[in-house]
């Protein structure tokens, strides 16, 4: 009887004991280390997780302005996309929302890309690819007393998506971003023609109205105006004695301007966009005496995550994962 309880207590000691003393030991000792460079770090850097990324480790990143190629481990170049394409005031779970969406753009850029930069994966022009911009750089544009607390919100939206990408039925999604929407988001056909998205479907968020950009206004005489159109359509004429000179004929299910006629043109809202440099295709139109007036709502093409949309659902209290799945319909946050 004895040593069938001696038995018993080896087998319990073997089964819980051994692991409680080694896994305490590990435990305590990384709890020790963290805090330790926690500490040295609180003035200077946040840890950087070291995720290992296999293939996309590093990226090669085209400099457009002087064709030189940099290689960056990925989230090194993150975290200078963040800190080029959103403001740092905003709320942390934006960033955080951005970063995991840069990063996606990154992979998908990658995979889908290939030879659009030669031999680099993607470029730091933002009409292209997506905004870079070096530290060193960011810092100074920051004013002094701001730059430590910037860098480290940057910092941690790359950690805190670490290893994390958006994927739609297990693959990469093409992640658009924008600056905002105003209020609604566009179907990237409305912008781009070709086919839909599954994930990249017209979603509605509150409170973009609040930031100052949600609106703008541009003004042209008609003989500026008619230059502009001129520029791309030299059989362009006009008569604006005519009540139906400009007329909107069209528009999207988001509320853009889909189709507009300007004197003997149709012109889609996207290219008058273009032409006029009008913040969005979401506007109105008015002549009033020499002047034409142009009343927009938004800013960007308006496709995928608008991102004053992200501060503004962060301020409301939604996580990154949330924000990004209200963007992208139906997508998964997946570890690479
Ligand atoms: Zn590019």
């Amino acid at each position: 009887m004895k040593k069938v309880y001696i038995i018993l207590f080896m087998l319990i000691f073997c089964t819980f004991a051994i692991p409680i003393i080694f896994t305490k030991n590990t435990v305590s000792g990384k709890i020790q280390n963290d805090t330790e460079e926690i500490k040295e770090n609180t003035l200077e850097e946040i840890e950087m997780v070291d995720y290992d990324y296999k293939q996309y480790d590093t990226i090669k990143l085209l400099h457009s302005d002087t064709g030189e190629i940099e290689e960056l481990p990925l989230d090194t170049y993150l975290l200078g996309v963040v800190s080029a394409e959103m403001p740092a005031n905003f709320e942390q779970e934006a960033l955080n929302a951005q970063a995991l969406v840069a990063r996606t753009y990154t992979i998908y850029s990658i995979v889908h890309n290939q030879g659009k930069h030669g031999d680099a994966d993607i470029c730091d022009d933002s009409g292209c690819c997506q905004a870079w911009i070096s530290k060193e750089d960011r810092m100074a544009r920051w004013d002094e007393d701001k730059r430590d607390t910037n860098w480290r919100k940057i910092e941690t939206a790359v950690n805190t998506t670490a290893g994390k990408i958006i994927t739609y039925e297990g693959a990469v999604i093409d992640a658009f971003f924008h600056s905002n929407s105003g209020g609604t988001t566009e179907a990237p056909v409305n912008v781009w023609g070709g086919t839909n998205y599954p994930y990249l479907q017209s979603v509605e968020t509150a409170g973009e109205d609040a930031y100052s950009q949600y609106s703008s206004e541009a003004i042209f005489t008609k003989e500026e105006f008619n230059n502009k159109i001129l520029a791309k359509h030299s059989d362009f004429t006009i008569d604006y004695t005519k009540e139906d000179a400009i007329k909107i004929l069209e528009y999207t299910e988001s509320g853009r301007i889909k189709t507009i006629k300007i004197g003997n043109l149709n012109l889609s809202g996207v290219e008058v966009r273009t032409l006029l440099g009008l913040k969005s295709a979401n506007f109105t139109v008015t002549i009033d005496g020499d002047n034409i007036k142009f009343e927009v709502t938004g800013y960007g093409h308006g496709v995928g995550m608008s991102q004053y949309g992200a501060d503004s659902m962060a301020k409301s209290g939604s996580g990154y994962e949330e924000i990004v799945k209200h963007f992208y319909t139906g997508v998964e946050i997946t570890d690479m």
